[in-house]
């Protein structure tokens, strides 16, 4: 089963659910938790994982060949992200722009453009204390995301739980993590900012079809406008965190809540016996 932890807003506490939800079920499952926050991964500093492996993610970008280019301008013409500017005596290219479709090279007319590799980010992987961990990091000014996720999704295919850490918002590097899912917890908070965020979230999830919930962390502050929201959209509230500096206080000194606090550990199993159930029945209703 692959759950996606995912947030409207940064800062809900996506990180805290995704890795005591992983260590929490540590113990009876096998686990793999992907942190694909590339961005801004930093699962690492609350599981602290023995890194056991690591390789690059490359991108194909196009090389052009001076000599046989005849500056045509069908390339930059063709190119949907402005990658190529065609000048009078020579191509400019703008790697960071490109998205590796490969258009420009097969429709050169005089086969002058060849692609090579070009490094945008790095896959690690390796054991946290029993899960199976991986991360991806998006090299720094890069701004294509979603190679390095789509790698760090594909390349340790699995057979138990896979909970996969999103970067938060709904661009494109959230949906590419959260596609393939079969289920996606939304994390947010009792506030307005936290009820817009979610809904934003709600209506993404909705489109890629994949059943949702929502851990409402820091409650007890803020107005009652997200859990409004959610019984009105049947949107199961599956987790309740309150607010608590005994928790703030683990969180900034890295330790996992499942960890400093071991009576959470049922709460987040609960969470999951929850999710559980929603996946089974969807599957089920599918089916018939
Ligand atoms: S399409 Fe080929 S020939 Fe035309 S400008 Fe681009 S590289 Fe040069
Ligand atoms: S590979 Fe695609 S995105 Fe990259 S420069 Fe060529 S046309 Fe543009």
């Amino acid at each position: 089963m692959i759950i996606s932890v995912a947030s409207g807003k940064g800062g809900t506490g996506k990180t805290l659910v995704s890795t005591s939800l992983a260590l929490s079920l540590k113990d009876n499952q096998k686990i793999q938790l992907l942190d694909c926050d590339v961005e801004e991964p930093n699962d690492y500093i609350l599981l602290k994982p023995v890194m056991t492996g690591s390789e690059p993610v490359n991108m194909l970008v196009p090389v052009i060949d001076e000599e046989k280019c005849t500056h045509c301008g069908k390339c930059a013409k063709i190119c949907a992200y402005h990658a190529l500017a065609v000048l009078t005596d020579r191509v400019m290219t703008f790697l960071e722009l490109c998205h590796s479709c490969g258009a420009c090279s097969y429709l050169c007319p005089e086969e002058a453009i060849s692609e090579e590799p070009r490094q945008t980010g790095v896959l690690e992987w390796g054991d946290a204390k029993g899960i199976s961990f991986i991360h991806g990091i998006l090299n720094v000014g890069e701004a294509m995301a979603p190679p390095v996720i789509r790698k760090v999704k594909e390349r340790f295919p699995y057979d138990g739980i896979s909970i996969r850490d999103v970067s938060p918002g709904t661009s494109c590097p959230v949906v590419e993590s959260i596609k393939g899912s079969d289920f996606c917890l939304l994390v947010t908070e009792p506030t307005p900012f936290g009820l817009n965020d979610l809904i934003l979230a709600v209506e993404m999830v909705r489109k890629l079809e994949i059943p949702c919930g929502v851990v409402l962390n820091r409650a007890g502050v803020g107005d009652a406008g997200v859990e409004e929201y959610c019984r009105k959209e049947k949107i199961p509230i599956l987790l309740t965190i309150p607010l608590d500096t005994d928790i703030a206080h683990l969180y900034s000194r890295g330790i996992p809540l499942a960890e400093g606090m071991p009576q959470w550990k049922n709460n987040f199993i609960h969470l999951f016996n929850s999710i559980k159930e929603i996946v089974d029945a969807r599957n089920h209703s599918l089916k018939r």
